[in-house]
């Protein structure tokens, strides 16, 4: 907290961001405004712990080694109207429905982790977007302006990172409530999981796995043995770490150890379009603690991935490094294996995990930009052989979703059409996988490890 020099990372000059070239950043138009913003994040208490950090960088390792799974979950775009207590409970619920299935059928723990409480900056592939000959700035997530096309709703504006900041904390009190109240009890997950199968199209498919659970869990109360365990969850945060001017103030040195950590969240990753090596983005990575992650796309080479770690995790620190490929379903055996053959001959021993969804993004007929479930579980399928033929450890999915019946992605057992994404279609930013595809995505991957 001391002692941290307003944008320089531990005194290292080669740290020092601000001297680098960040992509994405907003044309903030009042720098006053930004830094009045800056000063007060700065006398913000930490959303997060560095202890917290440290622990999910250990479970990230046991994920590493193969004995755990990671599921990396939530919206695309947080936005602050969805801070409410409905969409929070059912986002969370559905993850953790998920991961109850994942648990069973993987047999090894999973790593809970949201997309949730900070998610609320987005890069664009434009800055500039254009409707019926208007040309106005692009949206970039609640963070720095707003979705609405008016020009006064796109002007970007710092006093946003405020709202961010009370937006992350809001959410994330509640997420820490649910997951250690008792709510989250796997017995009532369970229980969850039941009404889904019993009400799905594709329930049938899916009883004898629910009903497995349902003796497992049988069998342990009846042993006397169902252990505490059972009735909270370790849940942790994750957001894109974008806009370095948020990030940075809320890099705080650890007390115990001298370490910076980024306390707005427990892991951050950088994006597709920010994780170039001699960019602000991996300079800013680099000097903090907390565990990272790496979008790597289909144009991603070896030298690519093999200077991230030299530049990520010079030390090799079993935890610190997730590899999210988003390769898309028709790339994803062609590129992964020599990335993940190279890194593995190189000695490090990164998660690797599975975003199905960036690389199979397109505009529907209808005119909305969508994702097929075929097309999302075919590059999961892929992503599984390649690490099973190189045997290495497919560590985990990362995805977009929401607990709402939204129609955003086409397909799915209530086969969602071209002409239905028009009913519910709420995203902010890329289509997410509904409630139901959410968890009929977790029963074809359970079934994958029983094929
Ligand atoms: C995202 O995760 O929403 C995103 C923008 O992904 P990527 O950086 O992989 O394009
Ligand atoms: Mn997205």
């Amino acid at each position: 907290m001391d002692g941290v020099k307003d944008g320089v990372m531990d005194g290292d000059t080669a740290r020092d961001w601000r001297a680098l070239s960040a992509a994405q950043q907003p044309a903030w138009p009042d720098p006053g405004a930004l830094g009045e913003t800056r000063a007060f994040l700065r006398s913000c208490p930490p959303l997060v712990y560095a202890a917290e950090c440290d622990r999910l960088t250990e479970r990230l390792a046991a994920v590493a080694r193969g004995e755990a799974f990671l599921l990396q979950a939530g919206d695309c775009a947080e936005t602050f109207d969805g801070v409410g207590v409905d969409q929070i409970d059912n986002k969370l619920r559905t993850i953790l429905q998920m991961a109850a299935v994942l648990t069973y059928a993987a047999s090894v723990p999973v790593v809970k982790l949201g997309r949730m409480a900070g998610q609320y900056a987005k890069p664009r592939s434009s800055a500039v977007e254009t409707r019926d000959g208007v040309a106005l700035p692009s949206y970039r997530g609640d963070a720095v302006n707003g979705l609405a096309f008016t020009e006064a709703s796109r002007r970007p504006d710092p006093r946003r990172l405020r709202q961010m900041y009370h937006a992350s904390a809001a959410t994330l009190n509640l997420v820490r409530a649910f997951t250690t109240g008792g709510y989250a009890d796997l017995r009532r997950v369970h229980a969850w999981n039941r009404d889904f199968v019993a009400l799905s199209p594709a329930g049938e498919r899916y009883e004898r796995l629910a009903r497995e659970i349902d003796s497992a869990l049988a069998f342990m109360r009846s042993c006397g043995t169902l252990p505490t365990e059972l009735e909270t969850v370790e849940f942790y945060a994750s957001h894109e770490a974008l806009l370095l001017d948020y990030e940075d103030a809320l890099t705080r040195e650890d007390s115990r150890t001298g370490h910076l950590y980024d306390v707005s969240a427990h892991m951050v990753w950088i994006g597709e379009r920010t994780r170039r090596l001699d960019g602000a983005h991996v300079a800013f990575a680099a000097g903090i603690r907390n565990p990272i992650g790496v979008k790597l796309g289909p144009s991603t080479t070896t030298d690519d991935v093999l200077a991230l770690i030299d530049r990520l995790d010079p030390e090799r620190r079993p935890g610190r490094l997730t590899f999210i490929t988003r390769m898309g379903a028709e790339r994803i055996t062609d590129v992964l294996p020599g990335l993940v053959e190279k890194v593995t001959a190189s000695g490090a021993q990164p998660v690797w995990t599975c975003d199905p969804m960036h690389g199979n993004t397109y505009e529907s007929a209808s005119g909305f930009k969508t994702r097929q479930f075929s097309r999302i579980m075919e590059e999961i399928k892929g992503f599984f052989e390649v690490h099973h033929q190189l045997g290495t450890h497919p560590g985990g999915i990362h995805v977009e979703l929401t607990g709402d019946d939204v129609t955003e992605c086409v397909g799915g057992a209530n086969a969602i059409g071209d002409e239905d994404l028009r009913t519910r279609y709420e995203t902010a930013c890329d289509p997410r996988l509904n409630r139901s595809q959410s968890l009929e995505l977790a029963f074809l991957i359970a079934e994958m490890y029983r094929a």
